[in-house]
């Protein structure tokens, strides 16, 4: 059986929260609050969920660009949380990450020769005449003119600079690549080129990605499997079609009912969910979501649901399933509370 590229068990990572001239410690944000799931190789999971619930911050700890509290990170043998700094180094090679925004991602001071030929440099892999040329080749890869690398970041498009960003995190040929928001700040037809790019590449050099997204449009291109989180945990986790088709968690059910259909003659019945995102510094008690679940029980707000495997590949946090259940859908059960509320009503 195949062994997967990355594991990652349990991780948290959990930011202290200071207060008044002593930095009294008044509250810690439980940004990732124990995260796990699998990757293999070539494929490409998607963290998604409202802005706020951790996703960034998970990709990055899993790079160790924020250190995590605890947890497992394994990647090619290794467990990241546990790596010295200069072995860290030379393991952050195999992994690379695209920034939300490109252009304060790339320094403007450097070519954009140089900028994509420096890491190959520094990680000893060619000397800088052999980098500089392997760099030209990568902006034709990107789809860039290779004379554009004598050019400047700021002389680019948004949609330039993300091929830019992208040149940049492949010219290591890494096995593993975190796409953090990597098309949400770009127009509706630059995110279409840019994700048949990111295809095309993984497709060429056989990477893995874990792409951190709030649009689930987009998500539905790219990713094989989609793990959904809320205030810092993964409340539901399956393959793509699993997620769009049949999705269990009803926080999941809401957000996919707020995707657009192309056809207006599919229209899905919204469910629209009320409130902001609780503070992750005080989340509620039980299962985090109850405040904004509509169709939460009383068991809800008092006991944490434990993840449960529903189908096969299919987990779900959320009281309403037990292992090998059926999915059920919000809006039939919200049908049947409206249809019993008014029989109760209509009693004399
Ligand atoms: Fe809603 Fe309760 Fe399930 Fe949480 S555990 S998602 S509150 S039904």
């Amino acid at each position: 059986m195949t062994e997967p590229l990355l594991k990652v068990r349990n991780l948290k990572t959990h930011f202290p929260v200071m207060k008044g001239i002593f930095r009294r410690l008044v509250g810690t944000v439980k940004a990732v609050d124990g995260v796990s799931f699998d990757l293999m190789p070539g494929e490409t999971i998607s963290l998604v969920g409202e802005s706020g619930c951790g996703k960034t911050t998970c990709g990055r700890s899993i790079l160790r660009l924020v250190e995590p509290n605890s947890g497992e990170v394994h990647f090619r043998g290794k467990n990241l949380p546990e790596l010295g700094e200069a072995e860290l180094r030379a393991t952050r090679r195999h992994m690379q990450i695209i920034f939300q925004d490109p252009f304060s991602s790339l320094n403007p001071r450097q070519t954009v020769g140089d900028i994509i030929a420096a890491p190959m440099v520094l990680h000893g892999i060619c000397n800088q005449v052999e980098a500089e040329e392997k760099a030209r080749e990568l902006l034709a890869k990107v789809g860039l003119q290779p004379s554009y690398a004598s050019r400047y970041p700021h002389e680019f498009s948004g949609g330039q600079r993300q091929r830019i960003g992208i040149a940049r995190a492949v010219a290591l040929k890494p096995d593993f690549v975190v796409c953090d928001e990597a098309v949400s700040a770009l127009d509706v037809s630059v995110q279409a080129q840019i994700i048949n790019l990111l295809l095309d590449l993984k497709d060429e050099f056989g990477l893995s990605y874990l792409f951190i997204a709030h649009d689930l449009s987009v998500v539905r291109h790219i990713s094989d499997k989609i793990a959904v989180m809320y205030l810092g945990r993964i409340v539901e986790f399956a393959e793509r079609d699993a997620i769009f088709e049949n999705p269990a968690h009803p926080y999941t059910q809401a957000l996919l009912s707020a995707v657009p259909h192309a056809n207006p003659r599919m229209r899905k019945e919204r469910v629209i969910l009320t409130g902001d995102v609780p503070s992750p510094i005080k989340p509620p008690s039980g299962c985090h979501f109850h405040t904004r679940c509509p169709v939460a029980e009383p068991i809800c707000k008092t006991e944490e649901p434990v993840t449960r495997e529903i189908k096969d590949g299919h987990w779900v946090t959320c009281h309403r399933y037990a292992e090998s259940s059926d999915i059920i859908p919000m809006t039939q059960l919200l049908a049947q509370r409206r249809s019993d509320a008014a029989s109760l009503s209509n009693d004399p």
